[in-house]
Order: C-alpha cells, then sequence, then structure tokens
C-alpha cells in the first residue's frame, strides 16, 4: 500500500514506519511469475488486486480491491482472465460472476503447468492471505449455536467456503455500510482484527462479536513510537523506479476510472 501511494504521488515523500511490515500475500507473487503467466496465456488481460508489489502491478493491464474486483473483471468484457494473486478471492469473484477459474501449478522444472483441456474464464494463482484463511465454516456454525440472530460479514479474502456460509461479504467499507444500513442484535465480522475495529468504531451503537485470535503479524510491526520516529527521521523512505511506478500507475488508474 505504501508503494500504491509512491505510484499515484510520486513527488511526495513516502515513508514506511518498518520494513517487517510486509504482507504474504503481496510476497505470494514475482514480476517473473506474472510475465511467465502471460507467456503461457498470450493476449489474456491481467487484473492484480492492490494488495501487490508495484512491479506485479506494472506487468499487469489493472487493478482491483476487494471491494470492485467483480466490476473490474466485467469491465474487461474478454472471453479470459487473469486474476492475481488471491485464490480465494478470485475463487470468490469466478462464483460472483459465474466463470470457471484454474490454477496453474509449478513443476519441479520451474515451468507453469495448467490443466487447460477443461473450459476456463479465469485464471488464478494460489496466493494466500495468512489472516483471512483462517476462518473457517466451524467458526461461523460454533457463533450460530451461540448467537441465533447474528448476522455474518466476511471479507473476500476468506475461503468461498466461508463466505457462503456469511450472510454478506464485502471490503471494509462496503461493511461499514451494511452494518450503518441494518439492524441487528449482534454482527460478527469475519476480518482483520484492525479492519474489524474500524467497522465497530464507525458503528459504535452496535454489537459486534469477533474472532479477535487473528491479527496480521505484518501490519502489527507498525507501532505508534515506530511512527513518531517515522516523521522524526524521515525513515524509510519508499521509492518505487520511474520505469515500474509508470506501467503500475497506468493499472491503478485504470481501476481508478472503474471505481
Ligand atoms: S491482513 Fe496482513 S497478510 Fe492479509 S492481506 Fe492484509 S497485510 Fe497481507
Amino acid at each position: 500500500m505504501a508503494e500504491t501511494a509512491k505510484i499515484l504521488n510520486p513527488s511526495r515523500t513516502v515513508l514506511l514506519p518498518s520494513l517487517k511490515a510486509g504482507c504474504s500475500l503481496a510476497a505470494s507473487i514475482t514480476a517473473d511469475d506474472v510475465r511467465a503467466l502471460k507467456a503461457r496465456f498470450p493476449g489474456v488481460p491481467v487484473v492484480t488486486y492492490v494488495n501487490t508489489y508495484a512491479d506485479v502491478k506494472a506487468e499487469s493491464d489493472i487493478c482491483c480491491t476487494s471491494g470492485n474486483a467483480a466490476a473490474v473483471v466485467e469491465s474487461l468484457g474478454t472471453d479470459t482472465i487473469i486474476f492475481l494473486p488471491d485464490e480465494y478471492l478470485a475463487r470468490n469473484v469466478a462464483r460472483e460472476t459465474g466463470k470457471h477459474i484454474i490454477f496453474p501449478t509449478r513443476l519441479p522444472n520451474g515451468q507453469l503447468h495448467a490443466d487447460t483441456d477443461m473450459e476456463y474464464d479465469m485464471v488464478g494463482w494460489n496466493g494466500r492471505c495468512e489472516v483471512h484463511e483462517q476462518f473457517n465454516v466451524a467458526d461461523i456454525a460454533n457463533v450460530r449455536a451461540q448467537f441465533p440472530d447474528v448476522v455474518i460479514l466476511a471479507h473476500p479474502e476468506c475461503s468461498p467456503e466461508v463466505v457462503a456460509a456469511s450472510d454478506f461479504s464485502g471490503s471494509t467499507n462496503a461493511m461499514i455500510r451494511y452494518v450503518e444500513q441494518t439492524q441487528a442484535p449482534h454482527y460478527l465480522l469475519l476480518t482483520e482484527c484492525s479492519m474489524g475495529e474500524n467497522v465497530a468504531a464507525a458503528n459504535p451503537d452496535k454489537e459486534m462479536l469477533r474472532l479477535c485470535s487473528v491479527r496480521c503479524p505484518h501490519m502489527g510491526q507498525i507501532t505508534l513510537e515506530m511512527t513518531r520516529d517515522s516523521l522524526l527521521y524521515t525513515q524509510y523512505v519508499i521509492d518505487v523506479p520511474e520505469d515500474i511506478r509508470v506501467r503500475a500507475y497506468r493499472a491503478v488508474e485504470r481501476m481508478l476510472h472503474i471505481g
């Protein structure tokens, strides 16, 4: 996200308080992987989730967020789409848009293998958010047993089974709007804890249940003291090489036109 801020604001100084604040999902794919996929599926447009590094965005045709992923996919109007790198978001989008998805695998020799004998309209990647993949259907059943009137909201980085067992799926902003516009005795938020805290803070009058053993270790790297030091000592400055920034900007800007 720090790189995305720099991609969109090249003349501004963008700081990241901790260099350890990575992301399992962003680390799941490299620019080389995207180039290999494009070579394997020539001419197929690449949609990339914003939780990726700048050089991966630079290899992509358009970016998406968890809130607009289906709209971005449908906006392309092509028969086939490469959707990277979140496996669960891709499966959820495929289900929402009625597409069949395949997931190429790496052979021991490093080549990509894809089972193209079966029908497919989307090509995914096996990236996962290490936080959202922890939610499961048993969690939902347990909470429903204790709170039969609970309304369950799942982030689309959760598995399709968890999304299907929930009452609503959407981005953090969509969750905030959903809770604002509905009245339920309890809500359960299946999302990263600090993201869930944002939804709860926006709806102080609503009762939130959360499974908050699930915190992102990467986001947790950034503390208030580190943020202070970052501003005091101008550290750590995010830089994106200009040739990568310009190509990544195109993919992000194209998404912003869709909203
Ligand atoms: S919750 Fe953590 S691991 Fe998951 S997408 Fe966000 S930063 Fe990455």
